[in-house]
């Protein structure tokens, strides 16, 4: 087993970490920024190193700082957590010459996922369903772009291969516009990502965006553990989650899962991973893989019963997998709510002192966070502070328990998105369930239009 980690992370998923390998008996070595002394997971790390200022640049994203501070406290592996470094394919480089375990999959893989036009095409070739799209880049001839276009299919959406975070996209709805839009796209994409290839795929309209969570081991064996709804988002950002995902047939399950294990096994993949999915009219397309821990890892925790960071530390340490496809059975449901340091009205982050802390609890109540009274949430970094995810026999108790676990928490001194993670448990919409990736922001510019007291 592994006997010491660093954590190249902070806030919640860094003390979810310290969690997992303390429950393994593997040390655990908390790096961290000036900003950052106070954080729960470095006072309850079995050691420390502060790697510099507040600004990420120069602390959370700085590879020889971490590999420095694995060095001098003699640490075998590094957990990346998700955000930050963890998608960086030459960090996963560095620290493998290095002498390290990079807790993740290899450098190629992580490469080969970063660039969409190649992760399609990788996909594509292992059998899994993709959007209908330019299959490669576009190239210069406008005709040509045209003709793909018209064969596609109007709406279409041009895409950055290099983008992310929901960055460098643009719909177009008519041919008239196509050929100034691929120009603007490709202009932005190299001014964001240092990368002006783009490509094209059909536009969903009213999609939801399911996922499928895999492990495996680098060794030959792959399972999936089942699949997640993350269509309540706003700006592309998830907001709430859930496993598993309203309507989707233990058939339909069956069938995505195998296939995503297939390419994991083909591709040569090692650790946690994600397949995302756009979902419509009862189909799978492929968007793109996630090669790190995701935020809502929890929800598939909860229905599975499998600790996903424990298997990730096992898979780092070089064992192969223990759990076979058959032992993963799904139990209940589990919803999470993302809880953000924002104003819940304009979200604008809301960064400060946070003057009382009450979790809630009770049975299937699970909180993910880091904060605690007297602690100062800083500006620095993104403005989540805490996960609170519930299990419940079906997904009426999971809303139930949620409803009451919602109205149990208590953070003073700094505005919160609880009020609308209350409002959106309230949502008839939401209770049905099944809603497509557009219900959130449609329903949010509703209220702003007629000042209502709904959602
Ligand atoms: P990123 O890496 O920036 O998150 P994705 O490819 O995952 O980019 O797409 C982000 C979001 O953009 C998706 O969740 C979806 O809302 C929207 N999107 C992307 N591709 C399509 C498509 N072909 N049709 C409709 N919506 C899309």
């Amino acid at each position: 087993m592994l006997d010491k980690v660093v954590i190249a992370n902070r806030g919640e998923i860094a003390l979810r970490i310290l969690r997992a390998c303390h429950a393994l008996g593997i040390r655990t070595v908390a790096v961290h920024s000036t900003i950052d002394r106070n954080l729960k997971h470095v006072a309850m790390a079995d050691e420390s190193v502060c790697i510099g200022p507040a600004p990420s640049q120069q602390s959370y994203l700085d590879m020889a700082s971490i590999i420095a501070a694995a060095e001098v406290t003699d640490a075998q592996a590094i957990h990346p957590g998700y955000g930050f470094l963890s998608e960086n394919a030459d960090f996963a480089e560095r620290v493998e010459q290095s002498g390290f375990v990079f807790i993740g999959p290899k450098a190629d893989t992580i490469r080969l996922m970063g660039d969409k036009v190649e992760a399609i095409k990788a996909m594509k070739a292992a059998g899994v369903p993709c959007v209908p799209g330019s299959g490669g880049p576009l190239g210069e001839d406008a005709a040509e772009n045209v003709r793909i276009a018209r064969e596609i299919g109007y709406p279409v959406i041009v895409k950055a291969a290099g983008g992310g975070g929901g960055r460098g996209m643009r719909v177009v709805q008519t041919e008239a516009a196509l050929v100034n839009a691929i120009a603007t796209t490709k202009q932005e994409a190299k001014a964001a990502f240092g990368n002006d290839m783009v490509y094209m795929e059909k536009f969903l309209e009213n999609p939801r965006h399911v996922e499928i969570q895999v492990l495996a081991d680098g060794q030959g064996h792959a399972i999936h553990l089942g699949e997640r709804d993350c269509s309540m988002q706003r700006r592309h950002q998830k907001v709430v989650e859930e496993a598993p995902a309203p309507g989707i047939t233990p058939e339909m399950r069956e069938e995505i899962g195998r296939v995503c294990v297939e390419a994991c096994i083909r591709i040569g993949y090692r650790g946690a991973g994600t397949f995302e999915f756009l979902f419509e009219d009862g189909r799978f397309y492929f968007i793109e893989m996630n090669t790190r821990i995701q935020v809502e890892h929890p929800v598939t925790e909860m229905v599975t019963g499998i600790d996903l960071i424990r298997e990730q530390l096992m898979i780092a340490a070089g064992r192969p997998l223990s759990i076979r496809q058959e032992d993963v059975v799904l139990r209940g449901h589990a919803i999470e709510c993302r809880i953000n340091a924002e104003d819940p009205d304009s979200f604008l982050p809301s960064p400060g002192l946070i003057q009382h802390f009450h979790a809630p609890g009770g049975p299937g109540v699970r909180v993910d966070s880091h904060v605690y009274e007297g602690y100062r949430v800083p500006a620095n970094y993104d403005s989540m502070i805490g996960k609170l995810i519930v299990h419940g026999a079906d997904r009426e108790q999971a809303i139930c328990r949620m409803r009451v676990a919602l109205s149990e928490m208590v953070i003073d001194g700094i505005k919160t998105n609880i009020p609308l993670q209350q409002r959106i448990l309230a949502d008839g919409g939401f209770e049905e369930g099944g809603r497509n990736i557009h219900y959130l922001e449609k329903r949010l510019a509703e209220r702003k239009d007629k000042a209502l007291s709904i959602l």
